[in-house]
Formats: structure tokens, C-alpha cells, sequence
């Protein structure tokens, strides 16, 4: 039974793919809660917010339904149940791609070839959409699970799955031919919560503290101390979010240098910045970025 009093609700998948990178956003946010998947409900402790642990198939439509106010799931399943919902924000996890691949010996060499084809898919309403939209003419063959078994079992000509960002289908003798979809985790709302004030406002301090985690992710905090002399060089180097922030110490002619550097070049930075003069360079984690 899930209560339907003033607290906000947010589905997140209860075991999958997913689950670990939502716990961890929502717990980024300040969010106390214990997640434990065999319990429907974790309420949050210091935040009018209970995180409801579902099935990713379910969250569109639950959240289209206000079961939940909110929910995180791939695109690819919001696409998919065609769910009357809003897409808050990407959440830049769970990158994957819904990709046609056809076996490695097969004479289809491009998305024309596919009419009067067998497709397999456990995407069979976004693969009808793409097929309408190319004027294709293909049998949708639709499957529960293992859809890469289907060309094998001579069951399909070609099969329309899901495939991490980066990976290829090779292993499994396919060759990807076409992606129909990338998608990524997205946060989703009720369309009517939306328009509600009570709980229009928690939304909004919960979305602005999302937007402010994503924007700290892959980003540090570096400060160091330099002469006076040096600041226009170390400028140069310094690829910060705005202007870095210089500090005048104590000891005559040096200052302390204050920027967020992107968790890619930093040390590639901390090196040239050494070398331009900078001393006693500090490097720390950053929580949240609010603009
Ligand atoms: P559930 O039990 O909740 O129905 P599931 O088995 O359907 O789980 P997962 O495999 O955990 O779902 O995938 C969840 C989501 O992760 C996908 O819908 C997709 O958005 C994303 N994802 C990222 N990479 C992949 C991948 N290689 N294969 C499948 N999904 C991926
Ligand atoms: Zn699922």
C-alpha cells in the first residue's frame, strides 16, 4: 500500500542497472534513507520524500499514473511505453543505445534492406515508430528477453536491442547496423505534480540540488599559493569554471589560487602549474555546484 499524503515519492529501479547510480544521486543530494530492495518503501529521513523501489518497466507509467511524483529510468523505457510524462534532466549514467544489428554473414548492409525483414526486439513500439518514420516494411518480431538467440534460431533476420554506449554486439557475431535510440538515465515527473504548489516546491529544491551534483561530478576543487608575479602565467593554464579566485596572503608578493578543474586534465594542470611557479597545489572533492 503506498500512502497518498503530502510527501514527494521518487520510483528508482529496485535491482538493475540503474539502482546503484540512483541511490547514489539521491544520497549526493543530502537524501538519508536506507534502501533495502525487498521493502516497496524507504522513507527519507531529513526530506519530505519516500524513494519506492520498482521495476524500470513500471516507472513511466506509475509516475504517468501519480503512483509516484517522480521517477529515474532510461529514455529508452519512457520511449518505449510512450508514458504521458515530463523529462526533468538527464542524469549522465546508464548510457546505452537501442541499435539494430543484423549477424556478421548477413547480406543486409543498410536500414533500406530491412523491408520485408524479421526484426526481433523487446522494443517493439519504438521500432515500429522508426519503421513507420522510414516507410519500412518489416515483420516485428517481439520477444521477451534474449533477443541475440533470435538470428540464430533463424527466428529473425535482424534484431533491435539495447547495447552499452562504447561496447560492441560483435561478441555475439552481430554486427550493429543502425541506432535507433541513445539513452541515458532521465529523471521524469508527473505532469500534474508538476502544477501542484506543495509539492511543485519540493520538486524544485530536490531539482536544484540534482543540477547541482551533476554539475560537481567529474569536477575538483584546486587551490595553491604562487608569487604575484606568476598569476597572469597560472591564468593561462587554469581552465576554471569562470575566472580563478586570487587571494592575497600574508607573506608580501603571494597569493593563494582558488579553482574547480575538470577531473580529466587535473593533473595534466597540476603539473604545468607547478612548473609556471605554483607551490602547495591542494586538490579536493567537490559535493555540489549551485549556480
Ligand atoms: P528490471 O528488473 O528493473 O526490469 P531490467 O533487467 O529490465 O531490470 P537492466 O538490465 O537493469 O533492466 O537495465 C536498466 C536500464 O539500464 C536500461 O533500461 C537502460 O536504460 C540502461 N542500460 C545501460 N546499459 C545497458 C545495457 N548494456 N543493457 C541494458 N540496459 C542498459
Ligand atoms: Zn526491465
Amino acid at each position: 500500500m503506498i500512502a497518498n499524503n503530502g510527501r514527494l515519492k521518487i520510483a528508482i529501479q529496485k535491482s538493475g542497472r540503474l539502482t546503484e547510480d540512483s541511490i547514489s544521486l539521491l544520497r549526493a543530494c543530502g537524501l538519508e534513507f536506507e534502501f533495502q530492495k525487498q521493502s516497496l518503501y524507504s522513507p527519507c529521513r531529513n526530506f519530505d520524500l519516500d524513494v519506492l523501489a520498482l521495476r524500470d518497466d513500471d516507472i513511466p507509467e506509475y509516475v504517468q499514473d501519480a503512483v509516484a511524483d517522480l521517477g529515474i529510468v532510461g529514455e529508452n523505457i519512457v520511449r518505449e511505453k510512450r508514458a504521458q510524462v515530463e523529462i526533468v534532466t538527464k542524469l549522465g549514467y546508464g548510457h546505452c543505445r537501442l541499435t539494430i544489428s543484423v549477424p556478421q554473414r548477413s547480406t543486409i548492409r543498410s536500414v533500406s534492406q530491412l523491408n520485408r525483414k524479421r526484426i526481433a526486439t523487446t522494443y517493439p513500439s519504438t521500432l515500429k515508430q522508426f519503421l513507420r518514420a522510414r516507410r519500412l516494411k518489416a515483420e516485428v518480431i517481439e520477444l521477451s528477453g534474449s533477443v541475440e538467440l533470435a538470428p540464430t534460431l533463424d527466428v529473425a533476420d535482424a534484431i533491435c536491442d539495447i547495447v552499452s554506449t562504447g561496447t560492441t554486439s560483435r561478441v555475439n557475431g552481430l554486427r550493429p547496423l543502425h541506432v535507433v535510440l541513445s539513452s541515458e538515465a532521465v529523471l521524469i515527473a508527473n505532469r500534474q505534480t508538476l502544477k501542484k504548489s506543495a509539492k511543485k516546491l519540493l520538486i524544485e529544491r530536490l531539482a536544484i540540488r540534482i543540477s547541482g551534483s551533476l554539475q560537481a561530478r567529474g569536477k575538483r576543487y584546486m587551490m595553491m599559493n604562487a608569487p604575484l608575479t606568476a598569476v597572469p602565467r597560472l591564468k593561462r593554464i587554469i581552465p576554471s569554471l569562470k575566472s580563478p579566485t586570487v587571494v592575497p596572503l600574508a607573506e608580501e608578493g603571494m597569493v593563494a589560487l582558488h579553482s574547480v578543474v575538470a577531473e580529466d586534465v587535473f593533473w595534466d594542470v597540476m603539473e604545468r602549474l607547478k612548473k609556471a611557479g605554483a607551490s602547495d597545489i591542494i586538490v579536493v572533492p567537490i559535493e555540489t555546484i549551485i549556480t
